[in-house]
């Protein structure tokens, strides 16, 4: 009998755990002293409930980590459809010198990468089956560029959940257990746990490459929930903080001393804040011959602006 709920990144639930408790050596010590003082449970409860997408969290009572496989596929579409839309359509575009500042949508490779984002946020509202034309984590049938992309994805869809499990593990570990009222409050303890999550991904000391590594896996999270939003006053959230600030928080963090990294991933973010954008009829600011990370930040002031008229 075929399983309602079954979606194919289940073939990735070992790979999540894997991600999860290979995080650095600071991180893992954190973990296990948790564990020893029985603040956490070191098994993870892999939903399957064909439920609309709900983010990790830790049980208060079992002391044990719930993941989502729908907020899983989530994250596997979302993280898809941006490394095509983004490494072929426009990073590789300007590498060859054709990017023209769109990217062709009637290419079909381009279609189902729109699609498959479209779908990833459509999750956040009802659960539905993984869309047919929808290349898969096992990427058996695709041909080779999706192909490609599925294999890279596997890789960083794991991730990013990994460093959403650290983010929660963090809250824990640090005592945020007490919900605040005040929301510049909650947006520090945000911070602090994104940090933790950072640092349990990247390594202290980790070599600008390795730090480029994990660039897609730590920011994939904020621009698939950035993405999936449906008014822009939606990003301001007195529980989970501020998502553009949280993101600009995060993209800081990587200190990248390479101006060509740092316009990789400041472009990456832009093409996802302006996506949004452009859905919510916001005008963008103009195309900069300005770096990647000043154009990025003009679309945020943008948004400031009009989430205050
Ligand atoms: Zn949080």
């Amino acid at each position: 009998m075929i399983d309602p709920t079954y979606l194919p990144v289940r073939l990735l639930e070992n790979n999540v755990l894997h991600a999860f408790v290979n995080a650095n050596p600071g991180a893992q010590r954190l973990l296990q002293h948790a564990i020893e003082r029985q603040l956490f449970r070191p098994e993870v409860d892999y939903v399957t409930d064909g439920n609309r997408v709900t983010y990790p969290s830790i049980n208060v009572n079992t002391r044990i980590m719930r993941v989502q496989e729908t907020h899983f596929a989530m994250l596997w579409a979302a993280t898809y459809g941006l490394t095509v839309l983004y490494e072929v359509g426009v990073h590789q575009a300007k590498v060859d010198g054709n990017f023209t500042g769109d990217i062709d949508l009637t290419n079909p490779l381009f279609h189902h990468a729109e699609l498959a984002i479209q779908w990833a946020c459509s999750l956040r509202i009802r659960f539905s089956v993984w869309p047919e034309w929808l290349v898969t984590p096992a990427a058996e049938s695709a041909v080779d560029l999706e192909n490609r992309h599925a294999l890279l994805t596997n890789g960083i869809a794991s991730d990013a959940m990994a460093s959403l499990m650290w983010h929660e593990f963090a809250h824990l570990a640090m005592g945020h257990s007490n919900p605040t009222n005040d929301p510049a409050v909650q947006q520090q303890l945000e911070q602090e746990a994104d940090d933790f999550a950072f640092h349990a991904l990247v390594p202290q000391h980790a070599t600008e490459d390795e730090r480029v590594l994990k660039g897609w896996a730590l920011v994939m999270p904020f621009l698939a929930h950035l993405l999936s939003l449906k008014h822009p006053s939606a990003m301001r959230s007195t529980r989970h903080g501020d998502v553009d600030v949280r993101l600009s928080h995060v993209l800081s963090r990587f200190h990248f001393a390479a101006q060509a990294n740092r316009d990789y991933f400041y472009g990456l973010a832009a093409v996802a804040v302006t996506a949004a954008m452009r859905r919510w009829s916001i005008d963008l600011p103009d195309v900069p011959d300005q770096s990647m990370e000043e154009f990025f930040n003009a679309c945020l002031d943008r948004l400031d602006e009009v989430l205050e008229r």
